[in-house]
């Protein structure tokens, strides 16, 4: 199964000034999003000239493969993929050129619907090199360039011929950038201006903001924004009544310092831990975060019940995040290292144990160990996300169903396989209220199985060519 997730980030410089160093810098702020591979592309006035590779954004550039990524419009990417393909066929941002015609693009996301698009492309002439859907999102855009039309175009059929999540940094052959967001919002994408008159278009508002800029808004699902010489333009070549943008990035993805869609992400995290607390509230002495995605929720529940927090387990930074390492076995050696307990936190207490979610259900468990073994006297696990009962077709790293912990098990035998005294979940209810979005507004597919895509997929298929895909 493709489990990839990614940041994006766009710059163009009014004033002509290369902007690849800043790409960097943004990508700094996005590393989160991916720590396998990144790369930077610009359009230096005559030819895209850039660098991508395995490794993170400090591995992959240095101050003199920068020097020669000149122009002033420019994209970065940062990526990780867990699948077979190979990592440099997987690295974006893709390149394409055929004959007057190039551009380059980075995407966050899955083409749902692949198999098919492929085919429909294949079916028209259009060869294809590799095996990613990046190259299928590529190719749908040339097959419109390559016959006159206008990017605008191209990313219309990219509307109606592409299902799935896709929010998309392009820089073309004419030293223009475009941001564009599937109709439907999988995957969050926002702009913003820097001083010195530079936009920036970005996978999170973090990235404008520690580039110095301001947001200024979220792109719509389902717009394109341009960047050029003659100024921004903005189109809305197609508004959906339903929308879907993924609930993960509140509880697990994002930064907590970014914005998305007018929501705090720290702030919200803060609001599922109240939720939480108020649905199963725990009689502990210490509620202990799992580092560092349970710790704004863990002030959340804290709060609402009048408990202290403590830090009562220490994460190895230098190991990547458990939910993000590709492969199992590399996922397992993980854990081992990443967290260590601080005995005079946990030794004789009643613990309220605060994460994201439970996929497997393995590290939980291990985790739970480690506070016992270290002289916990109860551990209550409260996970701010709802039970993960369907994978993700639409971009994230999920296992499949059957390696979900929660389909076809109650939550009383979720408590047994981690070893908790007790298990509390969020509900839907709590995760869309703290959230503060409506429902039609959110992607909440890994929770009720009830996929938000617009082409009739066959899910089953989905699943046995997703590991085939980059
Ligand atoms: S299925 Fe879950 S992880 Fe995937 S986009 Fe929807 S909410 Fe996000």
């Amino acid at each position: 199964m493709l489990k990839e997730r990614c940041g994006v980030l766009g710059l163009y410089d009014f004033e002509g000034n290369t902007v690849s160093a800043r790409v960097c810098e943004g990508l700094y702020s996005l590393q989160h999003r991916g720590q396998e591979a990144c790369g930077a592309y610009s359009f230096n006035g005559r030819e895209l000239v850039g660098l991508k590779g395995p490794g993170m954004v400090s591995q992959v550039f240095d101050p003199s493969s920068l020097a020669n990524i000149t122009g002033n419009a420019g994209i970065g990417h940062v990526m990780y993929p867990t699948t077979s393909i190979d990592m440099v066929e997987s690295c974006q941002p893709f390149v394409f050129k055929s004959g007057e015609i190039q551009f380059t693009l980075a995407f966050n996301g899955t083409i749902s619907n692949f198999v098919e698009a492929r085919k429909n492309l294949e079916s028209k002439g259009v060869q294809f090199t590799g095996r990613t859907d990046t190259e299928v999102l590529a190719q749908q855009i040339a097959t419109r360039i390559e016959r006159g039309g206008t990017y605008f175009e191209a990313f219309e059929d990219c509307f109606k011929e592409l299902d799935g999540a896709y929010s998309m940094v392009l820089v073309t052959g004419q030293g223009d950038l475009y941001g564009v967001r599937d109709p439907v919002g999988f995957r969050p994408l926002c702009f913003g201006r820097i001083p010195e008159d530079t936009i920036v278009i970005a996978s999170e508002s973090v990235a404008i903001e520690t580039l110095g800029g301001e947001l200024e808004r979220d792109v719509h699902p389902g717009e394109v924004i341009r960047v050029s010489k003659d100024g921004v333009e903005k189109r809305r070549l197609l508004s959906l009544e339903r929308h879907a943008l993924c609930m993960f990035e509140y509880v697990y993805f994002a930064r907590p310092d970014s914005n998305i869609q007018g929501k705090n992400v720290y702030e919200t995290r803060v609001r599922l831990g109240r939720s939480l607390a108020r649905t199963h509230p725990a009689d502990v002495d210490i509620v202990i975060p799992v580092p560092d995605s349970g710790r704004s929720a863990a002030f959340g529940y804290a709060e609402e019940l009048g408990c202290p927090t403590g830090e009562g387990l220490i994460k190895n930074r230098y190991i990547g995040r458990t939910f993000i390492q590709p492969g199992q076995r590399t996922r397992e050696y993980s854990v081992k290292l990443k967290l260590n307990p601080v005995r005079q936190v946990v030794k004789d207490k009643k613990i309220a144990l605060i994460d994201d979610s439970i996929v497997r259900g393995t590290t939980m468990r291990r985790t739970v160990r480690l506070l016992k073994a270290t002289g916990a006297r109860e551990v209550h696990v409260r996970p701010s996300c709802p039970p993960l009962i369907s994978p993700c077709y639409m971009g994230i790293d999920f296992p499949t169903k059957e390696e979900l912990i929660a389909p076809n098990r109650t939550v009383g035998e979720i408590a047994n396989f981690i070893e908790a005294d007790s298990l509390g979940y969020q509900t839907i209810e709590g995760l869309v209220s703290s959230i503060g979005l409506g429902k039609c507004e959110l992607c909440l597919a890994c929770l009720t199985g009830d996929y938000p895509l617009r082409k009739k997929i066959d899910l089953e298929l989905m699943e046995s060519t997703l590991g085939d895909r980059g």
